[in-house]
């Protein structure tokens, strides 16, 4: 068979997106910056909007929510940069960027509830800045500060400190050298791409003199948020440090910008290997086909989508959390549409401090070890048989051969067995109907004791016909 190929992209070419290069946003909000400022890192950083006044100054809002977005700050601060802040489009109240970084009144209805901690982060550091939850690797929390705020973050309760000091990142450090057990390191914070190169060296550095310390990743929001800082001397200095990994953190299609993509592309020229962690947030990305564009967006510029988050239940986060039910309905709606590489792996983090716990829609229906047989369902809802492997190889009906075979088009419920009568099932179904105990057909090809047929419950559990 003959494979027709796109032609190769060269590799100093910038990757295909659907986005534009111009920023509207950006002449409306920020006339007066010139490119070399807006490429500038330390300008976006040094020009984040930070007070209610400068972000009512160029997105207003009525006057009496004045107060309660007032009150929500004082909870839990704001910073968005000039880049960021060019993608809200002024026109769209629920505009999915802002919401994400700005105080609204539903965070003010919402303030009490919620944790502080809702992932006993704290409960289980050894020493500051240090969580260590899973057997072998640990979170190091090595920053206070980030690009933007998001107002649904878990680890709000550390965004109000000074820098963390360097004799707590020498007892991270410390920590992680003295616990042989510690392969893979989840550098964190806060943002720690929004330290300064020199800086950051230091500490990877320090890690990577660590033997038994296999793998570093680093958690970052900085290409969604400020991707200027994804510049050519940050890449060379990362690419000292392999094997290592960076998540990064994108939500929304909106943010797939060609900066943002060059700035991935710049980190996976480095070797680094990109892994998107998104959060699933009420009025950001609650709809199957926004994130399924993220995702396939994500894969253009070689970002896997790697987690699908459910918010945490963290205190002034409440009106972003949706029931897990519309993740799984979600994550439905990815299964078999698109690439499974492209499918992120919806989890809930239990709070107290249980870790990840993978989420979905239940594509097995029906087990039966000791017969050696499956019912799974397939993304269109057909149901099939599956037929494990015996051990034996005595005769059996086609269909057992292969493995099993197609039940019927039905919905989602539990397939009961009901012995065929009429014969027109075709559904000849794992050890019941294939070969028993002695290797012999039970039954000739085709007269299956196994069926299934129609489509409601009611009808599949309605009595036997003999
Ligand atoms: S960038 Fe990450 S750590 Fe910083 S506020 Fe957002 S979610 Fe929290």
């Amino acid at each position: 068979m003959t494979h027709t190929h796109p032609p190769a992209r060269s590799s100093t070419e910038a990757p295909e997106t659907n986005h534009a290069r111009a920023n509207p946003g950006r002449a409306r909000f920020f006339p007066a910056a010139s490119d070399a400022e807006w490429n500038d890192w330390r300008w976006q950083f040094k020009h984040r909007v930070t007070r209610l006044e400068e972000l009512a100054a160029l997105l207003p809002f009525p006057a009496k929510e004045w107060d309660m977005r007032r009150e929500v700050l004082r909870d839990f601060r704001m910073g968005i940069t000039p880049y960021y802040l060019a993608l809200v489009d002024p026109e769209d109240p629920a505009c999915p960027i802002l919401r994400q970084v700005a105080p609204i009144v539903e965070e003010y209805v919402f303030r009490d509830v919620g944790d502080e901690d809702p992932l006993a982060e704290e409960q289980y550091s050894p020493v500051p800045g240090i969580t260590h939850r899973y057997p072998d690797r640990v979170l190091m929390v090595i920053s206070n500060s980030c690009a933007i705020y998001c107002r649904y973050c878990t680890r709000k309760r550390i965004m109000y400190e000074d820098a963390v000091p360097d004799v707590e990142i020498d007892r991270m450090v410390d920590y992680i050298a003295r616990t042989k057990s510690v392969r893979d390191v989840v550098v964190s914070g806060g943002d720690p791409l929004t330290y300064g190169t020199k800086k950051l060296e230091g500490i990877l550095a320090k890690l990577r003199a660590i033997p038994h310390l296999e793998i570093i990743r680093i958690g970052s929001r900085v290409p969604v948020s400020l991707p200027q800082r994804i510049d050519a001397e940050l890449c060379e200095m990362l690419a000292r440090y392999h094997p290592l990994w960076i998540n990064v953190h994108f939500n929304h299609p909106r943010e797939l910008t060609i900066e943002a993509a060059e700035a991935c592309d710049r980190l996976s020229r480095a070797g680094i290997p990109l892994n998107n962690q998104a959060v699933l947030l009420k009025g950001v990305n609650d709809e199957v086909e926004t994130i399924r564009q993220l995702c396939t967006g994500l894969m253009k510029m070689r970002v896997r989508p790697y987690y699908l988050y459910q918010c945490d239940p963290i205190r002034g986060g409440e009106h972003f959390r949706t029931p897990i039910s519309k993740g799984i309905e979600i994550m439905e709606g990815l299964r078999g549409h698109t690439s499974g590489l492209a499918i992120p792996t919806y989890v809930v983090d239990a709070p107290g401090g249980g870790g990840k716990i993978p989420v979905g829609p239940n594509y097995l229906l029906h087990h039966d070890p000791k017969k050696k047989r499956a019912v799974l369902r397939n993304y269109q809802g057909r149901l099939f048989e599956y037929r494990e492997p015996t051990g034996r190889a005595g005769p059996m009906t086609s269909k057992a051969r292969r493995g099993g075979g197609e039940l019927g088009p039905v919905a989602s419920r539990p397939v009961v067995r009901e012995r065929a009568a009429d014969g027109n099932g075709g559904a000849e179904a794992g050890a019941e109907s294939g070969a028993n105990g002695n290797g012999k057909p039970r039954r000739a090809a085709g007269k299956s004791g196994w069926v299934h047929r129609g489509r409601s419950l009611e009808e599949r559990l309605g009595p036997r016909k003999e």
